[in-house]
């Protein structure tokens, strides 16, 4: 990771409170007049982020797998699922489902996914900062802006365009 976004994540986690009081009154906002100015600054942001020079997700936090994942890497990787599932997930006591290591096995010393093509749902999602339910996520997306410099981002652009909002 570059030393600015290594700044910026650490900005994010010294913000931590009065992000997430940010985070609770978005919920406010009227939806489809937050979702418009929220893909705007998704899209602004990942045109100016380079993934491959940072992989910060794949080398600290495992991502959800569903059984569809499991059964489409398995596949592409000429494994059975069971012996997938065994050898790659671990499951926790609510029954979610996540690769049992960090960083992530599957990542390459260049930072390029080898199974980008049948990557995880969660993986190509993250950080699901363009997608409609991005205020009812106020847990995740503190969580997410804390680990990946875009989402911190992201988030910053969103105050400051709601600064003079009637939060
Ligand atoms: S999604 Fe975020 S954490 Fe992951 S590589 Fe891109 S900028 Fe880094
Ligand atoms: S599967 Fe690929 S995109 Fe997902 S965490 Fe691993 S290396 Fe990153």
């Amino acid at each position: 990771m570059e030393a600015q976004d290594i700044l910026i994540i650490e900005q994010a986690r010294a913000s931590k409170i009065e992000n997430e009081v940010f985070l609770r009154k978005i919920r406010t906002l009227p939806a489809a007049i937050f979702y418009e100015e929220l893909k705007q600054v998704h899209h602004h942001v990942f045109e100016n982020t380079d993934c491959l020079s940072c992989a910060n997700c794949c080398k600290s936090s495992p991502p959800l797998i569903t059984k569809s994942d499991i059964k489409r890497i398995s596949a592409h990787i000429q494994m059975s699922p069971k012996n997938f599932e065994r050898k790659y997930v671990i499951t926790d006591f609510n029954g979610e489902m996540s690769f049992s290591f960090v960083p992530c096995r599957f990542l390459n010393e260049d930072n390029s996914c080898s199974i980008y093509e049948v990557r995880p749902e969660a993986c190509r999602r993250f950080p699901h900062t363009d997608e409609k339910a991005y205020p009812e996520r106020t847990k995740l997306n503190l969580q997410n802006s804390q680990v990946c410099p875009a989402a911190a981002k992201i988030l910053i652009q969103l105050k400051q365009k709601f600064h003079n909002y009637d939060l």
